[in-house]
Parts: C-alpha cells; structure tokens; sequence
C-alpha cells in the first residue's frame, strides 16, 4: 500500500523524530502553521477518523496522552496549545493515515479558518 506516513513510520522515508515507541512516532511538520507543529501517528495504518473501531481506543488514548507529553516536554504547557484531527475534504484532511496535530507556540485564533 502507498501511504506517506507508513513510509515514515517504517524509516523508508526520512522525518525529524520528536518521539518514538512500539506503536507511535511524533514528528515535525513539514510545513509548520506555528512555532510548533508535530504530527503523532500510529505506527498502523488506520485512514482516517472514520476507520476507527473500539480495539484502536487505547491507541487513540496513547495518541492524546503522547501529544500531552510533548506540548509539556516542548514548552508548551504553560501558554496552551491544540491537538487537532482532521477528517475528510472540508477539514483539509490530505495525508490518508491518522495523525494528530499539535500545534502550538502563538496565540492561536478560534473559530479556526
Ligand atoms: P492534514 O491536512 O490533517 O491531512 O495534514 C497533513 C499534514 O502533513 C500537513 O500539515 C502537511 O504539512 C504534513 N506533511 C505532509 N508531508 C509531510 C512529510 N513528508 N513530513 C512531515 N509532514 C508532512
Ligand atoms: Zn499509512
């Protein structure tokens, strides 16, 4: 299967890593949209926020719980940040692996755009 974030969790393609485990990696977006944009996936496919079922509930809470750690480890606990999962065309959603946004470092505006 051709997916870009199976190809990074693997190794086959090249990330700045900002955590890894068994079955999570956290990595730096590419194109950051703050002083700090780290994605955090699960190292297994799932496609998207629709693809979920109740056995990925532990890995969704590990997802939450590894970004909780980073915002912290990064600085970001103090001032607040945003966890953010896109799903589908009018999110913007573009990379068809779940990954959860952290995204912090300014004041961020709300509602978002
Ligand atoms: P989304 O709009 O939620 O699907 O977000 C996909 C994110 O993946 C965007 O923020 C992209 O900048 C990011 N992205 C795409 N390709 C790469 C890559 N090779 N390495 C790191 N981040 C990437
Ligand atoms: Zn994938």
């Amino acid at each position: 299967m051709d997916c870009l974030f199976c190809d990074i969790a693997s190794g086959r393609l090249a990330s700045k890593k900002a955590y890894e485990d068994d079955d999570i990696l956290a990595f730096h977006d590419i194109n950051p949209q703050a002083p700090v944009h780290v994605l955090v996936i699960p190292k297994k496919h799932v496609a998207s926020l629709l693809d979920l079922a109740p056995e990925d509930d532990a890995l969704v809470g590990a997802l939450v719980r590894t970004a909780r750690d980073l915002a912290h480890r990064l600085g970001l606990s103090e001032r607040g940040f945003r966890l953010v999962l896109n799903c589908g065309a009018d999110a913007g959603y573009s990379v068809f692996h779940v990954h959860l946004h952290l995204i912090g470092g300014r004041a961020l505006g709300w509602p978002p755009g």
